[in-house]
């Protein structure tokens, strides 16, 4: 594999507990928090506990509990925030952005959920 995960991106410091986030959930190989400069009412990161660049990297590389895991964390924040129709709300956009024509900013896997009002269309 190409990927070269970096002990010291800000995520895997979040994970190990040198800087401060806004939980919303976490779960055995999951965590989601709220994120610092959100874009929308809702805005939530979910990122793996393991060392996961983008999401090719995690899908081939992450165990079936672990993708299964997440997947479930990802669906409860939806949930959880209000967003999801399933929940009673009006949708919501699921982002992973990966390395640089992505616009990654932080090397670490992880999805956006965003919502709260609406999005209008992706590419605009
Ligand atoms: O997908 P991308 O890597 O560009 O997104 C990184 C996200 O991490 C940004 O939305 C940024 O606001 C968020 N962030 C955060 N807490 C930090 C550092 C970055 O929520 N301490």
């Amino acid at each position: 594999m190409p990927y070269d995960y970096d002990n010291q991106n800000i995520f895997a410091k979040i994970l190990r507990g040198e800087i401060p986030n806004d939980t919303v959930l976490e779960t055995d190989h999951a965590l989601a928090f709220n994120d610092i400069g959100p874009q929308a009412p809702v805005h939530v990161l979910i990122i793996p506990k393991g060392p996961y660049v983008c999401f090719d990297h995690f899908a081939i590389e992450a165990s079936d509990t672990e993708i299964a895991d997440f997947n479930r964390a990802v669906a409860k924040v939806s949930q959880m925030t209000g967003v999801a129709p399933g929940a009673g709300g009006n949708g919501y956009r699921a982002i992973a952005n990966c390395d640089d024509d992505g616009g990654q900013e932080v090397p670490h896997f992880h999805i956006h959920i965003v919502g709260g009002h609406n999005l209008g269309p992706m590419l605009s």
